[in-house]
């Protein structure tokens, strides 16, 4: 018998045991919309409770307590949930502690350091089981294309020096209104620790396995045999670990082409994507650049697609240190540029500072943050730290930067147009140098060298455009992993709290992690289960 037809029978006898007359229905109802408002609104037992305590149509706590409990064991059965023992896979100290946490909240620290050497994993085929036939009604999945496009991400966050909670999710990118939403990017497996190659090798093991048959076999659900395409997208980090290849910052750096660093000022050249996973996977050794077996040798090296979000945010930053650099070459970083700037930065309404290391004397500053980055990039008002040209010369190379950000998120733009662009704004980035540099007469200075070319805009530029094309049926917009690291950040600030303060006794209470993942067990019942809306629920006035 097939799982979903086993699926669909416990559920009918789940909702005739909770079902009675019709009142008890609505009654029902009623206290699941509590027990989804309490879940998504992360109320705590104790909070709820005195909300109770004050409007008596609220259920108890109790039973919303116990309904929860009911629809989270309901849901484990369908969504299998493997605690992995990963004690002794995962060395703190090949870490790298060079990131900075966002979380300065020693409990998050704490709980991450608590749960260390545990890691979650749920199986992508009990997901796929439970999704696809109500994706299937929905219409999302059609008998006339049984061909499930999944994407898979990976992200790492810092929570604690040299500690992160990483996660692994897929989504399935027929469900085109949802590639931006949260609660549809599945997570399947979860981990605090390191992001590294043998960590990652270990505990990924098994979801790789399941893809291949997946990849291989397909998977039969609702009476239809389903085939998957396969793609994956991350940041820089997380993808390089995954495919066994050196760091940004070495000689062979990209993983589409065998571009070396050392070639970034030939414009002659043009990169294609040229690199095949079976040759990685024959031989990986012979690929220059590869030091370990690729963990995805199951996704096509042009499915890979990288994250535009990434492109921006690295791009602009790259951007913005080579202006800061140049002032300071100039000797002009001083007190009062510092005021020009951060006076600029409060008009923009970035939140913005500078300050002094007091060990090492350099001036450090605040990272600015996703949206702020844009602004900076498209408002900033370059003339009050250049001579007129000299800014007009940089603001023309941040607005072309810009507009090709813009064009590799428009479905409509033409690939071909987009590759000259690319590489148009890449011969501006490099432009020379003219004239005698001792004589200010015949002098125009050029913009940037070579070297300040980084991996991500060597990928936008020669890779963008080719990428583009091939995945036009998504956009490459599809392949944001800002909902992803929404997830991760959510998940991290909420649970990573949450059970130190439901806390009790520490052997006894649930790690935060397998608090989340029995949170999405629950979100996915909720998101599939719409409940209707209850009339009988009294709006709460708060004033
Ligand atoms: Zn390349």
């Amino acid at each position: 018998m097939l799982k979903n037809v086993e699926f669909s029978v416990n559920e009918t006898d789940y909702f005739k045991v909770n079902y009675g007359p019709e009142n008890e229905i609505n009654k029902t109802h009623q206290l699941r919309s509590v027990v989804k408002a309490v879940d998504q609104g992360q109320i705590s037992r104790e909070s709820y409770r005195k909300l109770a305590a004050v409007e008596a149509n609220l259920p108890r706590e109790n039973s919303v307590s116990n309904e929860r409990i009911a629809i989270t064991d309901n849901m484990n059965q369908f969504i299998k949930i493997l605690l992995v023992d990963m004690n002794g896979k995962d060395k703190l100290e090949e870490a790298s502690g060079s990131d900075e946490s966002e979380f300065r909240n020693p409990e998050i620290t704490q709980e991450a350091v608590d749960i260390m050497g545990i890691g979650i994993y749920r199986s992508i085929k009990d997901i796929l089981n439970y999704i696809i036939p109500h994706l299937k009604e929905k219409k999302v999945l059609r008998l006339s294309d049984p061909t499930i496009h999944l994407r898979i991400s990976g992200d790492g966050r810092n929570v604690g020096r040299k500690i992160k909670h990483v996660m692994v999710t897929f989504m399935i990118l027929n469900h085109k209104e949802r590639h931006h939403h949260a609660d549809y990017h599945y997570t399947t497996i979860l981990y605090p620790g390191t992001e590294n190659y043998n960590t990652l090798e270990f505990i990924l093991k098994p979801f790789l396995n399941e893809l291949r048959l997946l990849k291989e076999n397909g998977l039969e659900v609702a009476g239809i045999l389903w085939n998957f395409e396969l793609y994956f997208s991350s940041d820089w980090k997380f993808l390089v670990i995954c495919l066994g290849l050196n760091g940004p910052t070495s000689k062979y750096f990209c993983p589409w082409c065998s571009c070396s660093k050392h070639q970034h000022g030939d414009l002659s050249k043009d990169w294609r994507i040229e690199k095949n996973m079976e040759q990685i996977t024959a031989r990986y050794k012979d690929v220059n650049g590869h030091i370990h077996p690729s963990l995805i040798n199951m996704i096509a090296i042009d499915h890979i697609i990288f994250d535009e979000l990434y492109v921006l945010l690295r791009i602009t930053d790259r951007l913005w240190e080579l202006v800061l650099a140049e002032i300071k070459e100039r000797d002009l970083f001083n007190d009062l540029t510092r005021k020009v700037i951060m006076k600029e930065m409060q008009r923009l309404k970035v939140s913005f500072c500078f300050w002094e290391n007091k060990e090492s004397h350099n001036w450090e500053y605040t990272s600015l943050m996703g949206d702020d980055k844009e602004k900076v990039l498209r408002f900033f008002n370059l003339k009050l730290l250049f001579r007129p040209s000299r800014a007009q010369l940089i603001r023309n190379l941040w607005d072309q930067f810009y507009q090709i950000y813009c064009a590799i998120r428009d479905n409509t733009t033409d690939p071909g147009q987009l590759k000259i662009q690319a590489l148009d704004w890449l011969s501006l980035f490099l432009k020379p140098s003219q004239g005698d540099p001792n004589d200010p007469r015949t002098f125009i200075q050029g913009l940037y060298l070579p070297s300040h070319v980084t991996p991500y805009i060597h990928a936008l530029v020669y890779h963008g455009w080719e990428l583009l094309e091939k995945h036009k049926k998504w956009g490459l917009k599809a392949f944001s992993c800002s909902a992803v690291k929404k997830k991760n950040y959510n998940q991290v600030s909420t649970f990573f709290r949450k059970t130190l303060k439901n806390g009790g006794n520490p052997l006894k209470r649930k790690s935060a992690i397998q608090e989340i993942i029995e949170y999405e067990n629950r979100t996915l019942y909720f998101t599939y289960n719409p409940l209707p809306e209850s009339k009988k629920i009294k709006k709460l006035r708060i004033k």
